[in-house]
């Protein structure tokens, strides 16, 4: 008895040593800091990023703020008074967090911005994203294939959405779909029925698909009575999926009244097995298992003293500064690649969109 006390008491002891020998060895956590698992790409972003900074030997805060200003706000908080060495931070909305960085930066953690540009702060060391503006020209693209444009067919109607008008992406996204449509609109080959056009009017607030529902019942009512509209703008896969239900309410979607084109982004499971249904039309893949991976590099090298890798130095000013950024390309998906591009990299099985 006494035996097994004294060798318990030495086993213990063994142990604390091991684990704070693994302490020293561990390179400190990172603060990852998501908006919402609402949407299924931050689930992905965040394990993602779980996974590739413990393979690199870091510890991880993952938290996710539910779409709750205040909530991230605490949250981020609550990472800076545990002493993170550097806050990875998908904003909610990008300009609500200047005094927090403030804190942060007066302790020497550093920030990165992840996917969403974080505004009205010097406090944002670098970002990580994809080409926001191309993922709009992506989405008009298609549009632009889909209705046969620049075969010369048309006159069109089409319906734009925006997204959140706290999220910087959102103006990148919009402008960079306009820079494709607007020469359509001029010169009359498409029409904007209800005549909304532009951020201010377009924008959906948290990227909620119940409130472009709500907006494409309100189109369809006030506008399209005796008219069809043949294409809508969607910047956001969960955007799409209210949209098409509410173009399914009042009849398309059937032989002698089918789906408008509709646009997506982020290659979500219902919207790619809306596409194999033949309703949305097409999505844009952006590969969080890259951002995760160019993220980590540019912590690990942040921390280690060593040059950052960045991509782009021009485009992204928050107000405060221009961000050094690292861009990475967004891939456009319709109904007759999806499944060389996701399934084909791995992304998602085919199991996991077919059934
Ligand atoms: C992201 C998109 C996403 C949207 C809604 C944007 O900031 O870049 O990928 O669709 O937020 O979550």
């Amino acid at each position: 008895m006494k035996f097994s006390k004294t060798l318990m008491t030495m086993l213990a002891a063994g142990m604390m040593a091991l684990s704070s020998q693994a302490m020293a060895q561990d390179k400190g956590t990172i603060g990852i800091s998501m908006p919402t698992k609402s949407s299924a790409r931050w689930i992905a972003d965040g394990d993602n990023m779980v996974k590739v900074f413990t393979e690199m030997g870091y510890g991880t805060d993952l938290q996710y703020a539910e779409d709750d200003i205040p909530n991230q706000l605490a949250q981020i908080e609550n990472m800076v008074t545990k002493g993170v060495k550097v806050l990875v931070i998908a904003a909610i909305d990008g300009t609500t967090l200047s005094t927090i960085l403030q804190q942060a930066h007066d302790t020497g953690i550093k920030v990165i911005a992840y996917d969403r540009l974080i505004r009205d702060s010097a406090n944002v060391d670098y970002y990580a994203t994809f080409d926001n503006f191309q993922v709009g020209v992506i989405q008009a693209q298609s549009i632009e294939q889909g209705l046969g444009l620049r075969e010369g067919k048309g006159p069109f109607n089409v319906e734009l959405f925006g997204g959140s008008p706290d999220d910087n992406n959102a103006y990148f996204f919009y402008d960079g779909a306009m820079s494709v449509l607007q020469p359509y609109i001029d010169s009359g080959k498409l029409v904007v029925q209800s005549g909304q056009m532009g951020m201010d009017k377009v924008g959906t607030l948290r990227w909620d698909g119940a409130v472009a529902q709500a907006r494409m019942d309100n189109l369809l009512s006030a506008y399209y009575g005796d008219k069809r509209v043949d294409a809508v703008l969607s910047p956001y896969d969960g955007l799409s999926i209210g949209i098409l239900s509410s173009l399914k309410g009042v009849g398309y979607g059937s032989a002698d009244q089918p789906m408008p084109i509709v646009t997506g982004q982020d290659a979500e499971v219902p919207s790619i097995k809306s596409m194999i249904a033949g309703e949305q039309y097409s999505t844009v893949f952006k590969d969080t298992r890259e951002l995760a991976k160019v993220t980590a590099q540019m912590v690990d090298a942040l921390l280690a003293g060593k040059d950052v890798p960045v991509n782009d130095t021009k485009t992204y000013d928050n107000g405060v500064k221009v961000v050094p950024s690292y861009l990475l390309k967004p891939v456009s998906v319709g109904r007759d690649n999806w499944k060389e591009i996701l399934v084909g990299s791995g992304y998602y099985t085919e199991d996991q969109v077919t059934n």
